[in-house]
């Protein structure tokens, strides 16, 4: 039977607009059916909307220190509605983009949420839609886990609607969002307390970035209590009280934010009327192709639980695009160093194995170079946040095999050395490359001895010259 359609993609966010975009490019008839808005979780609850109060908590400490180098500004309380309307202006700048984009790109835009019908068909609002091809691209949702008082909080999805800034916030989660939604809070004058189930915060990372975030969250003032297991939020008079599994209370929030994790959008696909298998915690399993176990029918981006990440799912769409639609038939997303960067203040890029990890599968042949100082950023300021770096290289060669930064700028600094990392770049490259001076990233491409910088910096701190200390 002739289908209506070549590609059908349910859900229009960073995967689904990437694979939609590139099948039409190649001539496809194509339809996106988003139930929401355009842009997906990324522009309208995720990275764009986060990044735009990261710059405000950016702008908030660089005025903290402005006095220190003679520029005299003074902070004031922010104005949370002149933030939110503008930042909410812009994305709705990008929404639109985006529709214009599709409409001239050729593409059915049909709105509302899809479920399956058969393999080749979807229903949409009582409508039926078929296709030969049909990608799931649905994303995910934030978890508010199923604990008494839990729906008094809210998740990053609320955070974005907050329209004022609360006084007391207790952010629940120790994983890159929650830390990234603490340091904005704590910035922009909100009292914070992080909460993680975990023994450090950022568990999954090098230890080092744990210790060094750790201490810096602490020195802004965020309270944070790790290894505590919440179990239920009590209200009262109006405030909210975080209760442990030890029976500790931390009361007197006026907002409790859940970051516990996200679930996968499988729950009202119906994907069993295609017969798509489903994992218990709801992601879609995929091969390397994002081929899932029906011919046909092909899930990408956070939905298949691999990486989630914006960059990674329009990689995911487009590979599969070009291989489904322009005879690249090996086409597809090397999942192996896939850069990463946590907006937290100071934020955290990372590139490759941790050093643990790096030990399991190089026993015995592995070599570390760490580097921890205070910036020049912070030359004239009363109070300097940290920068720390770790090299983890592997055999007798030195390949590089993980970049570990934490400080001002790590955001910016790491894409150029991730390409170096996916090129097989060994720590002779890094040293035969001319530092940048004065920069922090310099000290990627100047660490000496194993681990040793780290005693420089500290004498450095301390006022000794630096040919003395080195
Ligand atoms: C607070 C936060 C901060 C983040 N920051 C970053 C960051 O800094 N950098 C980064 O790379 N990533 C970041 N991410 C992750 C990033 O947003 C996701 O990895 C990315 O959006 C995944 O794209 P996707 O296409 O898989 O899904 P999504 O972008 O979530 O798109 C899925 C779309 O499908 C729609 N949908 C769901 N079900 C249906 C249905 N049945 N029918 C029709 N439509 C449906 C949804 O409405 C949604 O628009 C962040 C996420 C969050 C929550």
């Amino acid at each position: 039977m002739k289908q209506e359609y070549e590609l059908i993609v349910i859900g229009g966010g960073s995967g689904g607009l990437a694979v939609a975009e590139k099948a039409a490019a190649y001539g496809k008839k194509v339809a996106i059916i988003e139930g929401s808005k355009l842009g997906g979780t990324c522009v309208n609850n995720g990275c764009v909307p986060k990044k735009i109060m990261w710059y405000a908590a950016n702008l908030a400490h660089a005025v903290d220190d402005a006095g220190d180098f003679g520029v005299s500004v003074q902070r004031g309380a922010v104005n949370w509605q002149k933030l939110v309307l503008g930042r909410d202006a812009y994305i709705r700048h990008i929404n639109d983009y985006w529709d214009g984009y599709i409409d001239d790109s050729g593409i059915d835009h049909i709105a509302g949420y899809a479920r399956f019908v058969d393999s080749h068909m979807v229903e949409v609002d009582g409508k039926r839609y078929s296709a030969e091809h049909i990608v799931i691209a649905a994303g995910g949702e934030p978890i508010v886990p199923p604990l008494p008082g839990a729906e008094s909080g809210i998740t990053s999805d609320g955070f974005f609607e907050l329209e004022e800034l609360p006084k007391r916030v207790a952010v629940i989660g120790g994983g890159y969002i929650g830390v990234e939604l603490s340091g904005v809070l704590q910035a922009l004058g909100s009292q914070v307390t992080t909460i993680a189930l975990e023994d450090r915060i950022l568990e999954l990372f090098d230890p080092m970035i744990s210790e060094v975030l750790e201490r810096e969250m602490r020195s802004q003032g965020i309270d944070i209590r790790t290894g505590f297991q919440a179990v239920a939020i009590n209200r009262e008079n109006g405030l909210q009280t975080v209760v442990s599994s030890e029976g500790e209370h931390l009361a007197g929030f006026d907002s409790v934010i859940w970051a516990v994790g996200r679930r996968a959008n499988t729950r009202h696909l119906g994907v069993d009327a295609a017969g798509v298998e489903v994992l218990p915690n709801g992601t879609i399993p995929v091969d390397e192709y994002e081929n899932t176990n029906v011919p046909g029918i092909y899930a990408i981006g956070d939905i298949t639980g691999k990486v989630s990440l914006t960059p990674v799912a329009i990689a995911a769409g487009r590979k599969l695009a070009a291989r489904l639609f322009n005879n690249e038939e090996n086409s597809r997303v090397d999942y192996e160093n896939i850069p990463s960067v946590v907006f937290s203040h100071p934020p955290v890029a990372t590139v490759g194995m941790t050093q643990a990890r790096a030990e399991e599968l190089y026993a015995g042949k592995v070599t570390v170079y760490r580097s921890e100082f205070t910036p020049m950023r912070y030359a004239l300021a009363a109070h300097g946040s940290r920068t720390a770096m770790k090299l983890v290289c592997a055999g007798a060669d030195e390949k590089v095999v993980g970049i570990h930064i934490i400080g001002d700028n790590a955001d910016e600094m790491l894409q150029g050395f991730a390409v170096a990392v996916k090129m097989g770049a060994k720590k002779a490259d890094f040293d035969n490359t001319i530092a940048i001076h004065p920069s922090s990233a310099e000290e990627l491409v100047t660490m000496k001895t194993p681990q040793s910088r780290e005693v420089c910096h500290d004498m450095l701190d301390e006022g000794i010259e630096w040919k003395e200390a080195c």
